[in-house]
């Protein structure tokens, strides 16, 4: 009997076992596929951008480096500057200007060592999560499909072949098409697709004919990046094609000439596969004693590269949650918070891709709306609205409190010896920053002591602040003024930890 069962060995099962193995529950993780690695988790099949959010994320759990290293991005952000980002991404295939990012209007942005989103691949991510978590004793065992489940009790069993796992919490982790989700009877709903979608490695016998970069069209988009052969495409096709098939060359050839508006020819097809726009999401993240996280929860188009980062930042949610359930000492209704929190990021991550959609459309009135949306993308404003939403910098978790940091993801608060909040985060506990000249908080916060880390002295930049709690997923739980009420401290510990630990 596990602790936690995760079916699914993709980057967010791996991500929430580490979290799991950090917070010291017995992890059993169980997987399809018996080979990890495949032409479609590599450069460019496998290329996925990572947000400066989830980049935090990895940072705060000190795998920073060995994710940037597995990306070959060795290009790194000055960690003692607020600049603007390298890269702002696009919004239905019309590019953001970087430099054209407000950072000053950006909330409560700090220097940090991880502010650059990082532009990585399935692969690399996968390989960075798989080694820590063997190294935090999490077991993942390959070749196995789940295909029943049965909830009890005080556990769940799930079946794969004539094997059996018992534990007492499932979370399936394992992408748009879970049995889990379909097993434990989540409800699942949504909108559906208007178009297909295609990435392909192909050989264009005319390159010329094409042009680089994102190119909205008449009837849709195509895509070329600088990677060699390999060619995006959306058409508005209703999503009519039949994705239980292979896309051929002929098939992938016709709709490049109808949404490129060329004769460019395909002389070869390595790899192809199609996706559309369905967009749907599960009614709860939780059935008892199951849970789900990542594509499991939620299906989208990948425009606007939400998908993963929404995945990593369910999986931040639900890990140190699960654990204090684990143990024991979670406070009432604590892991309900999940879905309470993450179901309308994941909401708005939907809502954003069906607003892509909808400006891309092949009609007069989508185009009309496309035009004034590349105005409003062009402006300052505009700009900084959109990779605020993209970049995680808008996220604020709805914890019901008015003070404006609070639901926010920590900004990387320093104090004046150079110790910066993402070296305290590490071991995975919550942290208690307290900038009061008489280490105010120190008593109350030893009384939560394994559960939360305690950290005094002046701030470098307190941001009017006396006192910052946040969680293990990095979340600011409360502020306090630069006079900081030692019973609200307490009480949002206890809201948030549980009853004193000592
Ligand atoms: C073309 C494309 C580009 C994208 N670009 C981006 C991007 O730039 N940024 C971004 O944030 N997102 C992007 N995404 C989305 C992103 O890839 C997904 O959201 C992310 O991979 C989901 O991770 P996951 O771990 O939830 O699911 P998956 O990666 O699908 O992993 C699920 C795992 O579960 C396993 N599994 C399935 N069923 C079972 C079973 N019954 N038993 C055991 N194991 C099972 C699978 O083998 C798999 O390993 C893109 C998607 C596409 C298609």
């Amino acid at each position: 009997m596990h602790d936690v069962v995760i079916v699914g060995a993709g980057p967010v099962g791996l991500f929430l076992a580490c979290e799991l193995g950090l917070a010291g529950c017995s992890v059993l993780v169980l997987e399809r596929e018996p080979e990890p690695r495949t032409p479609w988790k590599a450069d460019p099949l496998g290329m996925r951008g990572l947000s400066p959010a989830s980049v935090e994320a990895f940072y705060r759990r000190g795998m920073l480096d060995p994710l940037l290293k597995a990306s070959g991005a060795d290009d790194r952000p000055d960690p003692e500057e607020v600049a603007p980002p390298r890269g702002a991404g696009h919004f239905a295939g019309m590019m953001l200007d970087p430099a054209d990012v407000d950072v000053a209007a950006l909330p409560f942005r700090l220097p940090s060592p991880a502010a650059e989103g990082v532009m990585t691949n399935l692969e690399a991510v996968e390989s960075v999560l798989s080694e820590r978590a063997s190294l935090l004793g999490v077991e993942v065992r390959r070749g196995v499909t789940v295909s029943a489940l049965v909830q009890e009790d005080e556990s769940v069993v799930v079946r794969a072949g004539e094997q059996e796992y018992a534990a007492r919490w499932v979370v399936g982790c394992d992408g748009g098409r879970s049995a889990v989700r379909k097993l434990a009877g989540f409800g699942f709903v949504g909108t559906e697709p208007q178009f297909t979608g295609y990435v392909a490695l192909v050989t264009v016998a005319d390159p010329g004919k094409l042009r680089p970069g994102f190119n909205l069209t008449p009837t849709g988009m195509y895509l070329r990046t600088p990677a060699p052969g390999y060619v995006g495409m959306l058409e508005f096709d209703g999503g009519a094609f039949d994705r239980s098939q292979q896309p051929t060359r002929e098939h992938l050839q016709a709709v490049l000439r109808r949404v490129s508006g060329t004769d460019v020819t395909l002389s070869d097809v390595q790899l192809a596969s199609s996706f559309t726009d369905r967009a749907m999401q599960t009614t709860t993240y939780r059935q008892g004693r199951v849970l789900l996280a990542g594509d499991a929860a939620h299906i989208h188009s990948p425009l606007g590269a939400q998908g993963l980062n929404l995945g990593i930042g369910d999986a931040l949610n639900l890990g140190w949650k699960l654990a204090a359930t684990v143990h024991g000492h979670a406070p009432d209704g604590l892991l309900d918070t999940y879905t309470r929190e993450r179901h309308p990021l994941g909401a708005q991550a939907l809502d954003w891709t069906r607003a892509q959609a909808a400006v891309m459309r092949p009609d007069p009135h989508a185009q009309a709306i496309q035009a004034v949306i590349r105005d409003l993308i062009g402006t300052r404003d505009g700009t900084t609205y959109v990779f605020g939403r993209t970049s995680g910098s808008s996220i604020r978790h709805d914890l019901g409190s008015e003070q404006p940091l609070v639901g926010r993801n920590a900004p990387e608060l320093r104090l004046e010896d150079g110790t910066r909040l993402g070296d305290l985060m590490r071991d995975g506990r919550g942290v208690a920053l307290d900038f009061t000249g008489d280490g105010r908080l120190r008593g109350p916060a030893m009384v939560w002591e394994g559960r939360m880390r305690y950290a005094a002295g002046p701030a470098r930049d307190d941001l009017g602040l006396g006192a910052v709690l946040v969680r293990p997923d990095g979340v600011v739980a409360w502020a306090g003024d630069r006079d900081p009420d030692r019973e609200a401290f307490e009480r949002a510990a206890a809201r948030w930890f549980g009853g004193p630990a000592v």
